[in-house]
């Protein structure tokens, strides 16, 4: 039997179950970042969410296209009306480099932070530069359907007109066209625009404006916004299952998004709409134009006021998890801390369960139905618009479980051969491939100094012997590969160089 699983859709603001448009396939488009700087924790929990409803549908057995692109030119300083400097042109600007420079520095950051963390990629990539040519076109269809006009070489969308005609405007965001109506007092009298409502999907750059490409309509660039309706039609097609990103993109952009879609396309992109929440600190929203950000490499070494210690990426990734992905999360290192210790205790018990042997002859079996409610209840809170903080709080009644058997506080014939090959597949299941934690190397430095012992004490051997030769060769090949040793006291330390 096919698994009930249901979303919360943002779109009708319900819980329904999941079908997609096409049996056992799903399209899932997800914005992506803008690489103008190094993406912050608030991203990543943003992204790893979503790669754990990419884990899930994966699990089910659909065969999954994961669009999530990159946004490399476009996204203004000023999100909410797009006005000012280009973020990755203004960022070339003050370092006096390229901005596809920018671009790479902070792309392969993204790339590698997202692997640190076990995300998996998308399966497809695109960037906003590599689809100049798809958003002309669609500015083009826009601008015939009625729904776009051109200023001085800009081109923008009739807001009011699209919402007065398509129930679909404000659907997501809850915005009313008697709010839009309204705006129109604000309407600064340097502007263009007939309606400040109304944004920009092709923009005329100015002389310095360094990203620009040629259009019918000017020498200037694409909005924001029109990247994912571009991106999203191209890879997906006109329709798709599930459209997702941060809480904070509904509105402008996302509402704006489907907007462009209907006027373009008639139709509303996706089927369900999924956002995540925030990350916060201290109540407040991290963002990196709030001063509050902190990022993945400052966790990772610990580098940070904030922090007592360093910790790890499968640390931070369990710490996410144990927030529902529509909850706040709170960043706190008590938290962190806390994250810490029960990732290590369900290592154990993934480790303690696989060890676990068969060898009971007289059958009992009375914790059979335990185990398999157990192991049942991940799956259905999982069903459960992906209710990771219950999974977790299941998973821990069957790390009790397992540590019993492992103690021998329960003997193994309690339970049949079957539950616990079941318990052994799908505790691992669960645990690494739907949330995607894996067990972490030993800290190399632990195994290092192992290696050390054993060459320390093979010295000292030779010392007694009057083996000089012998100590000597170890003490200077340890010292040509960036080892120090410290004979002292207490024995012999050792230092890295
Ligand atoms: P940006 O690079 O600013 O376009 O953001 C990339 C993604 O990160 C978007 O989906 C945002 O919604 C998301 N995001 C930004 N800040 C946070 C935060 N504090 N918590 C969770 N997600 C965030
Ligand atoms: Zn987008």
């Amino acid at each position: 039997m096919k698994s009930q699983f249901s979303v919360y859709n943002s779109l009708t603001k319900k819980k329904e179950v999941f079908k997609p448009l096409i049996a056992d396939r799903v399209g899932m488009y997800v914005c992506g970042p803008t690489v103008y700087s190094n993406a912050h924790l608030g991203n990543c929990r943003t992204f790893t969410s979503f790669d754990l409803i990419y884990r899930y549908l994966t699990h089910l057995n659909y065969k999954v296209r994961y669009v999530r692109n990159i946004t490399d030119v476009g996204h203004l300083e000023n999100e909410e009306d797009m006005t000012g400097e280009d973020k990755i042109a203004k960022k070339a600007r003050l370092e006096q480099i390229e901005p596809m420079e920018i671009v790479q520095r902070y792309t392969l950051d993204f790339k590698n932070v997202m692997s640190m963390l076990n995300n998996h990629p998308p399966s497809i990539e695109p960037t906003a530069t590599g689809h100049i040519i798809e958003q002309i076109e669609m500015v083009q269809k826009i601008l015939d359907n009625g729904y776009a006009y051109e200023r001085n070489g800009s081109v923008y969308f009739k807001t009011v007109q699209f919402a007065e005609k398509h129930d679909e405007y404000g659907q997501l965001s809850g915005k009313k066209i008697e709010d839009l109506r309204q705006e129109t007092r604000d309407l600064k009298a340097q502007s263009e625009k007939d309606h400040p409502a109304d944004f920009a999907i092709w923009m005329k750059a100015h002389e310095n404006h360094i990203m620009r490409w040629d259009s019918p309509w000017s020498v200037g660039f694409p909005g924001w916004h029109l990247e994912c309706s571009a991106m999203s039609t191209k890879y997906l097609g006109e329709r798709f299952d599930i459209h997702g990103g941060g809480m904070d993109l509904q509105f402008p952009h996302h509402e704006n998004e489907i907007a462009q879609n209907v006027s373009c396309c008639e139709t509303s992109p996706a089927s369900y709409w999924m956002h995540t929440n925030m990350l916060t600190f201290e109540g407040v929203k991290m963002s990196k134009s709030l001063n509050n950000s902190i990022l993945p490499e400052e966790l990772f070494t610990g580098n940070n006021h904030l922090l007592s210690q360093a910790y790890s990426p499968m640390t931070l990734r369990f710490f996410f998890l144990r927030s529902h992905y529509r909850s706040i999360c709170d960043f706190s290192d008590k938290g962190l801390q806390d994250a810490e210790k029960n990732y290590k205790n369900m290592m154990s018990a993934l480790k303690a369960v696989q060890e676990l042997e068969y060898i009971g002859k007289e059958k009992v079996n009375d914790e059979d139905k335990v185990i398999n409610d157990l192991l049942d209840q991940c799956f259905i809170h999982l069903d459960d618009d992906l209710n990771t903080p219950r999974v977790l709080a299941t998973l821990f009644e069957l790390v009790a479980k397992i540590n019993a058997f492992k103690n021998k506080q329960l003997k193994i014939n309690h339970i049949s051969k079957a539950t616990l090959e079941r318990m052994q597949t799908t505790f691992k299941i669960v645990l690494q491939d739907i949330l995607g934690l894996l067990p972490e190397e030993e800290n190399s430095d632990a195994v290092l100094d192992n290696v050390l012992q054993v060459l320390i004490e093979m010295r000292k051997t030779a010392r007694a012997n009057k083996d000089w030769a012998a100590s000597d060769l170890i003490r200077d090949q340890l010292l040509a590969a960036g080892i120090q040793l410290k004979d002292g006291a207490d024995g012999t330390s050792w230092s890295k160089l």
